[in-house]
């Protein structure tokens, strides 16, 4: 018979990868807990209207990457990102009624049809944040603050933090009208995906990743509006009060102004964290200010401000955790013995084991040194006396105790 096996560009996240993964997810709980953030979870699924609206239909996610079905003649599409759905929440739940700012974490996986490569998948995790209500440039600064502090909680360095501001639409609209201007002699050069980027969201050739597009957009007359300083005034402050609290917090940056970032509803600042540890996938957070999403999908005008972190990618940088062992492991020949024995530990919040096959004693000691910390002898002796023979597997120290003592011993 054929086996069935996983599915390209998803994978098995196995009980040894586990330690890493249960370290990810306490330590955002925490780092974001610290915040004030809450946890919020939203469906795996969404109504494809949701990302076409709210990531934009000229991204290469909504055009390419979507996992889009039908179901009861409705589209549904499995979610590429989470900001659509906690914003779709948000608003659903009456959210901009709660005292700002409302700030938001998740963690979960996402699905997104793309070619499977070294720290790419089609199925992965993000763990993420939202802060809604607050447009003033500290929001921004605590943001980048929050996934910097989380990336050093997991013991992450080596990581650059690059910042650009995109601007509002009104002065992104004279940017983008110049950019098109001086790209316009090199159109039949650029590739076909940056040939529809120029007509329906030309800020995207910044990101295009194709040599021959970026050998174009290195000629000194592009860079020169690349790196001209087209956003206006409101925005420029804005930009200079973040940069002002990131030294204030001691927050390393670069500013990279061909970072304009995947999706269409961004707006002033956008961030990215590379790791310098990965290969060409290298980038583990990516974030920015979405100040008029929320309003876009029929909710009251609030700004916000989020990121996302690629679980797969951070998973690969911790340096490997431990398996944390069972504390007891029961070794007996009476079974209704060492069940309630176990049980009785269990109750008492400490991980406990016996042998379920009544295999002989020196097997189930074996069996116990692999897995355990501690065996616990309940052998015919032991029982007549009402006692317990407890063996550190460490140190194969050995002791009596009395069956009441035994929550004082293991404590
Ligand atoms: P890229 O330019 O690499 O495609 P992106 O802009 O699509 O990135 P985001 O949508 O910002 O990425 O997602 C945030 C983070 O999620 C990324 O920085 C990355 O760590 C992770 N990520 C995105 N897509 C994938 C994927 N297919 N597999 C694994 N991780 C991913
Ligand atoms: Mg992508």
């Amino acid at each position: 018979m054929t086996i069935i096996k996983v599915q390209k560009g998803t994978k098995d996240i196995l009980p040894a990868d586990m330690p890493i993964w249960h370290f990810m997810e306490e330590k955002a709980k925490e780092v974001f807990t610290k915040y004030g953030a809450k946890e919020i979870r939203t469906p795996i699924f969404e109504a494809t209207e949701l990302f076409a609206r709210g990531v934009g239909d000229t991204t290469d996610i909504v055009n390419k990457e979507m996992y889009t079905f039908e179901k009861s003649e409705r589209s549904l599409t499995l979610r590429p990102e989470n900001t659509a759905g906690v914003v779709r929440s948000f608003i659903e739940n009456g959210m901009h009624r709660l005292s700002a700012p409302v700030k938001l974490w998740y963690k979960g996986p996402m699905f997104r049809y793309e070619r499977p490569q070294a720290g790419r998948q089609r199925q992965f995790h993000q763990v993420g944040v939202e802060v809604f209500g607050i447009s003033q440039p500290t929001a921004d600064a605590e943001v980048i603050l929050m996934a910097t502090n989380y990336l050093k909680a997991l013991g992450l360095n080596d990581l650059s933090v690059e910042i650009n501001s995109l601007g509002c639409p009104k002065c992104r609209e004279t940017f983008k009208t110049k950019l098109k201007e001086v790209i316009k002699p090199y159109y039949s050069e650029l590739c076909p995906d940056c040939q529809s980027r120029y007509e329906k969201n030309p800020l995207r050739l910044l990101d295009c990743k194709v040599p021959e597009c970026k050998e174009i957009f290195a000629k000194s007359e592009i860079q020169e509006v690349i790196q001209s300083d087209f956003i206006c005034e409101d925005c420029a402050n804005h930009f200079n009060e973040l940069k002002d609290y990131l030294n204030i917090l001691g927050i390393k940056y670069s500013i990279n102004k061909l970072l304009v970032r995947g999706l269409d509803y961004y707006n002033r600042t956008v961030f990215e964290i590379t790791s310098n540890n990965l290969g060409s996938q290298n980038a583990v957070c990516g974030g920015g200010r979405y100040d008029s999403l929320v309003k876009n999908l029929g909710g009251e005008d609030t700004p916000a401000i989020g990121f996302a972190m690629g679980m797969e990618r951070l998973a690969s940088l911790i340096s490997s955790k431990e398996d944390i062992k069972t504390t007891a492991f029961i070794i007996g020949n009476n079974m209704a013995e060492s069940i309630k024995l176990t049980e009785y530990l269990r109750d008492n919040g400490i991980t406990a084991e016996f042998d379920l096959t009544n295999k002989k004693f020196v097997k189930q000691l074996e069996k116990a040194s692999k897995t355990a910390k501690y065996a616990l002898i309940l052998g015919e002796d032991e029982l007549a006396k009402n006692e317990v023979t407890v063996k550190n597997l460490e140190t194969s120290e050995q002791v009596s105790v009395k069956k009441e003592n035994i929550l004082a011993v293991l404590n």
